[in-house]
């Protein structure tokens, strides 16, 4: 796909990443009369192998990168260029570290603006490290309502409003759906999560993805992955999904 991008604080972002930033940036001022920094934006390729030739080998000044074609900071990464690292223009280390006031706020709004706080789930976490779950297309993104839940259309991406679906494609693998593990959530997808529902979960229904289908995730999640809630998907279930996506597929 031919990307188009924009500039901001002197990073390369994708043109509906960027539309999506300037609101959350907007709220961020809004609640603590801050700025909200984008630190690092998309790479090219080059400039990822640069930092990750420079984190190997220890080279003064490289941090933690991830190898070429296995980071959403690049064009050519898993899900296109996606992440942004934040920074903001506190006295403090704000939103760069987990656990802050700062910090706590943009993990929890973030997904009302179309982003995840995707780094909040490294191993080690990276408290500045989001990625946008909305649609790349060239075509002007719908505008993220300013609440609830993520801008993230269904059906769009994967139907369950995450930035990623492999590690749950993973799942669906080993209960009898002949899906590929590449991002697209497609019929066969559908079939081997809904069985794998099913046979833990006390599933009872199709394949497609509804209400009584969120129930038994929620189900799920909340025995497995941290979850507290009700069976309504919000920012609070998609980050649990989020998590037991992103463990299953380093795991499985
Ligand atoms: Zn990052």
């Amino acid at each position: 796909m031919a990307y188009t991008y924009t500039t901001i604080n002197g990073e390369r972002v994708q043109t509906n990443v960027a539309k999506a930033f300037e609101q959350l940036r907007a709220a961020f001022k809004k609640q603590f009369g801050l700025n909200l920094i984008v630190s690092s934006g998309t790479r090219t390729r080059e400039e990822q192998a640069r930092l990750y030739d420079g984190w190997i080998n220890r080279r003064p000044g490289f941090n933690l990168a991830a190898p070429p074609g296995q980071s959403n900071h690049e064009e050519s990464g898993p899900s296109g260029p996606r992440a942004l690292d934040l920074r903001d223009s506190g006295r403090d280390d704000g939103v760069t570290v987990i656990g802050t006031v700062r910090s706590n706020w943009l993990a929890r709004n973030a997904p009302a603006y179309g982003f995840t706080p995707a780094g909040h789930f490294f191993n080690p976490r990276e408290a500045w490290h989001y990625e946008y779950t909305g649609s790349l297309d060239s075509a002007p993104a719908p505008a993220p309502a300013g609440g609830g839940s993520t801008a993230t259309p269904a059906g769009e991406y994967n139907p369950f409003g995450i930035a990623f679906c492999a590690g749950l494609q993973k799942i669906a693998r080993l209960y009898g759906g002949n899906t590929a593990i590449d991002q697209k959530w497609g019929a066969q997808s559908a079939k081997g999560f809904a069985q794998f529902l099913r046979q833990n979960w006390g599933y009872k229904g199709n394949d497609v993805l509804g209400p009584v289908m969120w129930a038994a995730i929620a189900r799920w999640l909340r025995a497995r992955w941290g979850y507290q809630g009700n069976d309504v998907p919000g920012p609070v279930m998609r980050a649990a999904l989020q998590r037991a996506e992103t463990a299953n597929y380093h795991a499985l």
